[in-house]
C-alpha cells in the first residue's frame, strides 16, 4: 500500500516506532538527552558549521544562541514523546520546524549532517549502561531522529515548492507589462480557433450534403476507420497553448482556470472522431458538434474576461480597492529583502499600521465612507515612502510598509511622521464631510534573524502594545540590534 504523509499516519508511525522499545528504554534515553541537552545542541550546530553553506545561516550570534536553545527544546521535545505519547504534537512540531527551514532557506541536508552527529553524541553518551539497553536504545534514538528529519523533510519541500511557485508567478506578472493586451491577443486567438472551426464544420457538412463526384461523403476516413474530419484541437491552437502553458501557471489557484482547462478538455473531446461512423452518421454528429462547442467557447470567452479583470487587480498581486500590494506576494517579498539586507549588511524596517476605531467610521458613515478613508490612507502612504519601499495592504484596515535600506532609528522618525501626516488631514468623505482618524504604529527593525515572520511579528506585537498605550502613537523599535 502506497505510504501516506498525512498527520495522522505520520503520528500513528510515531507511536509503532516508540512501541518496539521497553518504556524502560525511552525513559532511558529522555533523561540522558534532558540532561545533556546543552552539550548535544552545540554538538549539533558545531558539526554543521564545518560546511560553509551554513556558516551563512548560522554564523550570527544573535541567531545561534536562539537556535541553541531552540534546539535544546527540540531535544527534549522529540525524547518526551516516546513517554508522553503526545504523537500528534510532535508531529505537528516537525512540519512546523520544516517550514521554518523553508523559509530560512537552510538546505535539508544540513540538518540531517548535525543529526548524525547527534545520533553518534547520544550513543557514547549511553556507553555505561548494559550492552543490550544501550543497543536498544541507540536504534531507538536513530529510528526517533529518522523520522523526525523525514516528516520536516516532507514539509519542507511542500513549502519550498509552493514559494518557488509564488515566485514564478510574481515574475510573469512583474514582467507582463500590458495586461489589456494580452486579453484582446487571447480573445482574438480564441475566436479565430473558433472561426477556422466553424468553417471546417460547415464546408464538410456540406460536402457531405452535396459529395462532390467520386468522393465518399464526409472526406477522408479516419485513422480509426470511420468518416471523420481532421479537426482543429483547441488545445493545439494558440489560444489553447497559450492557456495550458502560461495562464494555467500564472493564475494558478484562481476558480476560473480550473473551468477553463475543463471546457478545454471536453471541447476536444468532442472535436476526436467518435469511433468508426458512416457517412451519414458522421453527419449528423458533425452538426451536433456545432451547437456543443459554440456554447463551451461562448463560456471560455466570459471566463477570460473574468480572470483578465482579477488578473489586472487582485490576481497581479495589487489589492483591487488601494491599488497596493496585497498578501500574495509578501513571502517572496519578505524573504527576498532579508537576503539582500543579510548579503549587503544593510538595514531593513518594517512599520504595522492599523487605523484607530475604524469599526466606528463604517458604523457611523457607511460602508462607503470606509473605502474611501481606506484609498486616502493608501495614497498618503504612497506620496511619504520612497518608490524602493513596499506597501501591502494586509486585510481590513492593517498596512505593513517595508522600508528598505533603513535603520531603526530613521523607521522611527518616518513610523512618526506618516502618523502625523495622517493625524493632521482632514478626510473628505463621498457625502462632502470630513473626518479625522489616526493611525497605531508598530515598527521594528532586522535584527540578522533570517525568518522574516519573526521580524514581522515583532512589529505585530509593537503594533498591539501601541493600541494598548491609547491609540494613535508608534510603539516598538527599542531593541533593534542590541541584544
Ligand atoms: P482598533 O482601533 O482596535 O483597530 O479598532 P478598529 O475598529 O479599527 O478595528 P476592528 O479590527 O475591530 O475593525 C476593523 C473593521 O474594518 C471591521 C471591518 O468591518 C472593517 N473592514 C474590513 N475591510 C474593509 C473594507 O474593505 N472596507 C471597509 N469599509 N471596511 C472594512
Ligand atoms: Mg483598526
Ligand atoms: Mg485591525
Amino acid at each position: 500500500m502506497p505510504r501516506n504523509t498525512s498527520p495522522e499516519q505520520l503520528a500513528r508511525e510515531w507511536r509503532t516506532v516508540c512501541e518496539r522499545y521497553t518504556p524502560e528504554v525511552r525513559e532511558r534515553v529522555r533523561s540522558t538527552v534532558a540532561a545533556q541537552r546543552e552539550a548535544l545542541a552545540t554538538a549539533f550546530y558545531d558539526q554543521m558549521l564545518l560546511d560553509q553553506a551554513a556558516s551563512f545561516f548560522l554564523s550570527d550570534q544573535l541567531v545561534k544562541s536562539r537556535l541553541h536553545t531552540a534546539m535544546q527544546a527540540w531535544l527534549v521535545e522529540v525524547f518526551e514523546a516516546g513517554v508522553n505519547g503526545d504523537f500528534e504534537h510532535i508531529v505537528a512540531r516537525q512540519r512546523m520546524v520544516g517550514e521554518v527551514h523553508a523559509r530560512i532557506g537552510i538546505p535539508a541536508y544540513l540538518v540531517m549532517r548535525g543529526i548524525r552527529q547527534l545520533d553518534h553524541e547520544i550513543y557514547d553518551l549511553l556507553n555505561g549502561d548494559a550492552h543490550a539497553v544501550q543497543m536498544a536504545a541507540a536504534t531507538y534514538v536513530a529510528e526517533t531522529t529518522g523520522l523526525a528529519i523525514e516528516i520536516m523533510c516532507h514539509s519542507y519541500s511542500v513549502s519550498h515548492e509552493r514559494n518557488a511557485r509564488a515566485e514564478e508567478s510574481y515574475r510573469m506578472f512583474a514582467m507582463a507589462q500590458d495586461i489589456g493586451a494580452e486579453k484582446e491577443r487571447q480573445r482574438a486567438a480564441l475566436l479565430d480557433w473558433e472561426n477556422q472551426l466553424m468553417f471546417e464544420l460547415s464546408t464538410q457538412i456540406s460536402a457531405a450534403v452535396n459529395p462532390p463526384e467520386g468522393d465518399g461523403g464526409v472526406q477522408r476516413a479516419s485513422p480509426s476507420g470511420g468518416y471523420w474530419p481532421d479537426l482543429p484541437m483547441i488545445a493545439k491552437s494558440e489560444f489553447g497553448l497559450w492557456f495550458l502553458h502560461k495562464a494555467a501557471h500564472a493564475f494558478e489557484g484562481a476558480a476560473d482556470i480550473k473551468t477553463i482547462g475543463k471546457q478545454l478538455e471536453e471541447i476536444d473531446e468532442l472535436l476526436r472522431p467518435p469511433g468508426p461512423l458512416d457517412a451519414s452518421a458522421a453527419r449528423t454528429s458533425l452538426s451536433g458538434l456545432m451547437v456543443a462547442v459554440r456554447g463551451r467557447a461562448k463560456t471560455i470567452g466570459f471566463l477570460l474576461e473574468q480572470l483578465f479583470q482579477q488578473a489586472s487587480h487582485m490576481e497581479s498581486g495589487r489589492d483591487a480597492l488601494t491599488r497596493l500590494l496585497n498578501r500574495k506576494y509578501l513571502q517572496v517579498i519578505m524573504t527576498r529583502e532579508i537576503d539582500f539586507a543579510r548579503k549587503n549588511d544593510s538595514p531593513l524596517s518594517v512599520l504595522a499600521l492599523d487605523i484607530d476605531h475604524f469599526k466606528r467610521i463604517n458604523d457611523s458613515y457607511g460602508h462607503d465612507a470606509g473605502d474611501v478613508v481606506l484609498q486616502q490612507v493608501a495614497q498618503n502612504l504612497t506620496h511619504i515612502v520612497r518608490s524602493g519601499d513596499y506597501i501591502f495592504r494586509l486585510g481590513g484596515e492593517e498596512f505593513l510598509v517595508v522600508l528598505v535600506d533603513v535603520d531603526s532609528h530613521r523607521c522611527r522618525t518616518i513610523a512618526e511622521s506618516i502618523r502625523q501626516r495622517i493625524a493632521a488631514e482632514r478626510l473628505q468623505l463621498p457625502n462632502g464631510r470630513a473626518i479625522d482618524i489616526t493611525l497605531s504604529i508598530g515598527i521594528a527593525t532586522h535584527d540578522g534573524h533570517p525568518d522574516y515572520l519573526r521580524l514581522l511579528k515583532t512589529a505585530d506585537d509593537a503594533l498591539y502594545d501601541a493600541k494598548n498605550g491609547g491609540r494613535n502613537r508608534v510603539s516598538g523599535g527599542t531593541h533593534g540590534l542590541a541584544v
